[in-house]
């Protein structure tokens, strides 16, 4: 099956072809290490997770790298408000990230590289800009792009050239469409920098944003790579100027597919840290959500569509895992013989259509609906009796399957009151199946077990049992 996406670049979907045959070369912006990521900042990771999983499902072999920007306007400004050297400060942040993504089970990048790690990488992309005359010093020192020596710039964005002003200069990070100008590839040394500094062959200084992530991603994917994403927010100015930077250094196309999220909201705006309006991964989980239920939400719509946050969302996303939850545990109790054919069309049409539609553009509304298709259809086969134990077990791999890529169904997970451990629901398993042997002698002494462990057992209709703290 062919694999499809909206490309950015194109405006249009276009089926995916890599430069190397069975093998995805994606790179992703990362956070800016300065604060806790916030679930708007995760929708994005997310989103880049589907996409990795879903390149996986597919068989290709992904390298996918992902930038931590530790050295920026934002990251100097609040070390040096709490007084902190920036490696301690962004260290912090550092860490919070990897546990947050873990707790949203996204799978980890191959390289994380940070910023601060590659600073000659970064000098030596500039110099080569420099000795090609794209970039220039000015007089406060900084050295700039020029974006009049690349053709194409606005090509992603597509900025309108025409009545682009003359002489604008920028050294921020992040500006608005209407400030286009010649962008900052180094920025000179000043006080607000304090001892936030490297030496180089224009002077003292440090790296902008963008070239960051120039320098990083050809080191490690090449000089042309397959994807390239991030939030819609990104692709102006951030994208736009690494095409710019990247492509006159080498002079080659850069990226084949831009891939961009659009934004979680809040209440019609964009959830951000400068609004003020944003949960971290963090406040939720105190309010005691978990990372699978959070993870739901985010996966529930469409990239590029706006998704509007609630925490009735959340109250949803507990209901519906509930569900599979109890569907899976039903079916792993299932004993009924049979070869499993009763289930073999159901689980056919399902897998087809969870395919295809991630395969349209990672299109997760009908692939969802395709995983509630095989719930109802298990459960129906399991109410009237006829599904068997191999149909049963043909089932639970079929959701393992869907699970490469949604990373929410629980398939193998012991419940029955959550944090019981494995070896008390063995018991409880095994004096199940002496009860059905009418073993009841066993059957009693397995109880008893239980209870010294400070658990009671409780049959309930259907040969199920559910385990009880004394
Ligand atoms: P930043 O740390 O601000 O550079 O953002 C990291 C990633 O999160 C980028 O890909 C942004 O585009 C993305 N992002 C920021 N806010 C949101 C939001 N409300 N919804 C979706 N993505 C976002
Ligand atoms: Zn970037």
């Amino acid at each position: 099956m062919e694999l499809r996406f909206f490309n950015t670049m194109e405006r249009r979907q276009m089926a995916f072809e890599p430069l190397t045959a069975g093998c995805a070369r994606m790179y992703t912006c990362g956070p800016t290490v300065y604060n806790f990521a916030h679930i708007g900042n995760f929708r994005a990771y997310v989103f880049e997770d589907i996409l990795r999983r879903t390149l996986e499902y597919f068989g290709y072999s992904v390298t996918q790298v992902m930038n931590l920007t530790d050295v920026d306007d934002k990251t100097i400004r609040d070390s040096r408000k709490e007084s902190l050297p920036l490696r301690e400060f962004t260290a912090r942040y550092k860490q919070a990230f990897f546990e947050d993504i873990k707790q949203l089970k996204i799978e980890p990048a191959e390289v994380y590289p940070a910023a601060t790690d590659h600073i000659p990488e970064m000098i030596a992309l500039i110099q080569t800009l420099m000795d090609k005359g794209f970039a220039y010093q000015a007089q406060d020192k900084c050295i700039y792009f020029s974006i009049d020596k690349f053709k194409d710039y606005g090509k992603l964005a597509r900025i309108d050239r025409e009545n682009q002003r003359d002489g604008v200069r920028i050294a921020t990070d992040e500006y608005a469409k209407d400030a286009v100008g010649d962008f900052a590839l180094w920025k000179a040394w000043d006080e607000a920098d304090g001892d936030v500094f490297w030496e180089s062959p224009w002077g003292r200084g440090r790296p902008g944003w963008h070239i960051e992530c120039s320098a990083m991603s050809m080191k490690y994917l090449g000089e042309s790579f397959d994807i390239h994403t991030g939030g819609v927010d990104n692709m102006f100015p951030h994208h736009e100027d690494e095409i710019a930077q990247s492509e006159s250094a080498t002079g080659k196309k850069w990226v084949n597919y831009w891939l961009h999220c659009e934004h979680l909201m809040v209440d019609g705006t964009k959830m951000s840290k400068s609004l003020g309006n944003f949960y971290t991964l963090r406040d939720l989980q105190n309010k005691g959500w978990n990372g699978r239920e959070i993870r739901w939400v985010l996966v529930g719509a469409h990239y590029r569509k706006k998704l509007n946050f609630t925490i009735d969302a959340l109250g949803q996303a507990r209901e519906t895992l509930g569900k599979f939850d109890a569907l899976f545990d039903r079916l792993r109790k299932i004993t009924v013989p049979g070869d499993g054919s009763e289930a073999a069309g159901l689980i056919a049409d399902t897998k087809d259509a969870f395919a295809g539609a991630l395969a349209d553009d990672l299109n997760i509304a009908p692939a969802l609906a395709a995983a509630f298709e095989l719930m109802r259809g298990a459960n129906r086969l399991a109410d009237n009796g006829t599904l068997s134990q191999n149909g049963a077990a043909a089932i639970l791999a079929a959701f393992r399957d869907f699970d490469r890529v949604i990373g929410c169904f629980e398939v193998d997970a012991v419940r029955g009151g959550g944090e019981i451990p494995a070896e008390v629901t063995a018991l409880a398993e095994a004096r199940a199946e002496a009860r059905k042997a009418k073993n009841f002698a066993e059957s009693d002494r397995l109880r008893d077990e239980l209870t010294k462990l400070g658990y009671a057992v409780k049959d309930v209709p259907g040969g199920q049992w559910e385990l009880k703290k004394l």
